[in-house]
């Protein structure tokens, strides 16, 4: 990618954890490229084939505060890590212009303590995904066998980031700033999320609130959904999800229903709303600027 950001879309977005969503949604900025690139990727038209325009730092400046304007719960900023100091410039523009709303870094984990220490001054709220601690499975699924030990240093250094920050605050249900961890359950890799569970549960609990997502929907290299591939998570494998977030005593958090799995989750990127209406509104498009 370019050293300026390249973006595909701007929406007020409902599709967050609900301490991120308020009564507008979160303010969603979506970033084209990606630090992972995992070949199961929903999001594949922007993370993998990059689709998106460039942006200046004072231009994305203008969609934090549009985003603002319209009343967004959050500048939300989804798989930015490859942007960052044009994220951190434009959020020190923003910042000097009036924008009063938490920053949130939304991203798969998988960036180095530096990055983050960068971003120390600019994130209020960090949303990073933990998608498995397991080496081998890592390798398997997306080439990173180094994942889990890169994406567990990244994560421990945003939580003591947060703390110098004063630790979490909510205020009218709404997240000021705060961590979430997210986990999305993989087929086959149930295992794997009882070891994150564990390692959580040792590691953040008192720090964070866990997201257990279980949307997994099989796309292609295109992000279009595999045909006969609908995948809902079986009774059995809930069941065991619940058992392990009890028997870990994972009380703060989220846990997604089973039938959370639909391909209404997969975005076009070429739609000036890439999603259904009633879980977005679109506020810039990257063919069309401001909406
Ligand atoms: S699933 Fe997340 S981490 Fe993986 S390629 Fe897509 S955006 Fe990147």
């Amino acid at each position: 990618m370019p050293a300026g950001a390249v973006a595909a879309s701007a929406v007020l977005h409902k599709g967050e954890e609900p301490p991120l969503i308020g009564k507008h949604g979160s303010g969603a900025i979506f970033f084209s490229g990606c630090t992972l690139g995992c070949p199961f990727c929903q999001n594949a038209q922007i993370s993998i084939d990059d689709l998106g325009s460039g942006l200046s730092d004072s231009e994305l400046a203008g969609i934090f505060l549009k985003l603002q304007e319209r009343g967004a719960a959050n500048i939300n900023l989804v798989t930015a890590s490859q942007f960052t100091p044009s994220v951190i410039a434009a959020a020190d523009e923003a910042r000097g212009l009036g924008l009063q709303i938490p920053i949130m870094w939304n991203s798969s984990g998988y960036e180095t303590p530096q990055t983050i220490k960068l971003l120390s001054n600019t994130i209020d709220i960090w949303l990073p995904d933990i998608k498995t601690l397991d080496s081998n499975s890592a390798g398997r699924l997306f080439d990173a066998p180094d994942y889990p030990i890169t994406t567990r240093a990244a994560i421990l250094k945003m939580a003591d980031q947060l703390e110098v920050r004063g630790g979490t605050l909510i205020k009218n249900d709404l997240m000021k700033r705060g961590m979430i961890v997210r986990h999305l359950v993989m087929p086959g890799e149930i295992d794997s999320s009882r070891e994150v569970f564990e390692w959580f549960a040792e590691n953040l609990k008192d720090r964070a609130m866990l997201s257990v997502m279980v949307q997994y929907t099989p796309v292609n290299a295109a992000g279009e959904k595999l045909a006969g591939h609908d995948y809902i998570m079986p009774d059995s494998d809930y069941k065991r999800i619940m058992q392990w977030l009890e028997e870990f005593e994972i009380e703060e958090g989220f846990l997604q229903a089973p039938e959370a799995a639909s391909k209404e989750w997969i975005p076009d990127f070429n739609r000036p709303n890439p999603f259904p209406e009633k879980y977005s509104s679109p506020i810039w498009h990257w063919r069309q600027g401001l909406l």
